[in-house]
């Protein structure tokens, strides 16, 4: 097990800097997803630690060692990527234990280290197999046990689900969560996906163009989002957006919806302030709403229904439970309860004030009897 020190790290490819200045500790066993757009950057920041690209600037260390100069043999790292090339002569066995034959390990121990391998991916059966008699999930199960016979100080995985089919990726989340908790290595994983991110991780790195918009626990970065860009990322559907003005200490409107909202201080009568609302969070309010939407369709979703439709010039979500009647639901008289607003710089997009923090956690949205 290591703890992993990210210090001012930089990567540019020629002219073209694509890593600004990353700073992050992982701590030892801790499980840290990175997550962010396709092109932020993480792979780049995964292969800077695994020693398979150049560091263009700053340190790493792993276990308290600066790695900058170090082969990624000498790193003590495991790498599972999304396309885990396997020896399709070979079988699981031989897939699992080749490190251990290359490196000279006695037959006898290595078919011990193999089976044991075997048991916590649960491959145990299929030992004798060819890779193209696996499934897509088993296979992926052989990439990932040929990384931990290596016992590796730490695991890097980039996007090793994305290949699979909805079903296994859900499944697989799941084995991976669960042989975290038997193996406590110190995990970096890199996604795309905020369901994967928000299921898997201890900690959350957000990144955005090579730079991080925030970490934090999966409920930090949901609760909390530092910036739009987070609010916008995390969250499905996304969070709701308005371009707001502030009218008074304890008021802000959209259009002409007057809010009633603790202002963040600081902002002037007049100031433009961009307000986010969570689709769970609007409240169906016949009588005393703060609108009404006009609702476009509703999508269906089995624990939910999504109302979509448009406020002031920018789409408009409202989840709703599944048994809620919105078959012919033309307008929906909705209610922003000022608790559950965000409000954001509009020049930079950080997070201003404090924001929800007094309401309970996700509660059910209402819908009352008209
Ligand atoms: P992500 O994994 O988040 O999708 P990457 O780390 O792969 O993003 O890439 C980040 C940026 O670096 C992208 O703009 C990409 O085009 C660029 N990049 C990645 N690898 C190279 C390379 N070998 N040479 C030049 N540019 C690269
Ligand atoms: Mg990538």
């Amino acid at each position: 097990m290591a703890k992993i020190d990210i210090r001012k790290v930089e990567k540019a490819y020629g002219t073209n800097k694509v890593i600004h200045g990353v700073d992050l500790a992982i701590e030892n066993g801790e499980f840290v997803v990175i997550l962010g757009p396709s092109g932020c950057g993480k792979s780049t920041l995964l292969r800077m630690i695994a020693g398979l690209e150049a560091i263009s600037g700053g340190e790493i260390a792993i276990g308290g060692t600066v790695v900058n100069q170090l082969e990624p043999r000498e790193r003590g790292c495991a790498m599972v990527f999304q396309n885990y090339a396997l020896y399709p002569h070979f079988t699981v066995a031989e897939n699992i234990g080749y490190a251990l034959k290359v490196a000279g390990v006695k037959k006898d121990e290595r078919l011990r280290r193999v089976r044991e391998v075997a048991k916590t991916v649960g491959l145990e059966e299929y030992l004798d197999r060819k890779p193209n008699q696996l499934s897509g999930g088993q296979r992926q199960r052989v990439a990932m046990g040929r990384a931990m016979i290596r016992e590796p100080k730490v695991f890097l995985f980039d996007e090793p689900l994305s290949n699979l089919d909805a079903k296994l990726r859900v499944q697989m989340r799941i084995e991976i969560r669960r042989l975290h908790q038997r193996l406590a290595a110190t995990s970096v994983f890199v996604t795309h996906d905020q369901v994967e991110a928000m299921t898997l991780a201890d900690r959350i790195v957000v990144m955005n163009k090579g730079i991080v918009e925030q970490v934090g626990a999966p409920s930090d970065v949901y609760d909390k989002p530092a910036s739009l860009f987070v609010a916008e990322f995390i969250g499905s559907p996304p969070m709701n957006i308005m371009d707001a003005l502030v009218i008074g200490p304890d008021s802000v409107v959209v259009g002409d919806m007057v809010l009633r909202a603790p202002v963040p201080s600081g902002l002037a009568k007049g100031a433009p302030v961009i307000v986010g609302i969570r689709p769970e969070h609007v409240v169906a309010r016949p009588g005393s709403a703060d609108a009404s939407l006009p609702v476009e369709f509703v999508e269906k979703l089995g624990t939910a229904q999504l109302l979509h439709g448009a406020l002031h010039g920018r789409p408009f979500v409202v989840q709703m439970p599944p048994d809620a009647p919105t078959q012919s639901v033309a307008a929906l008289d909705v209610r922003l309860p000022s608790e559950r607003l965000h409000f954001f710089d509009p020049a930079t997009g950080r997070r201003l004030g404090a924001g929800p923090d007094v309401a309970p956690k996700r509660p059910e949205p209402l819908l009352s009897a008209a």
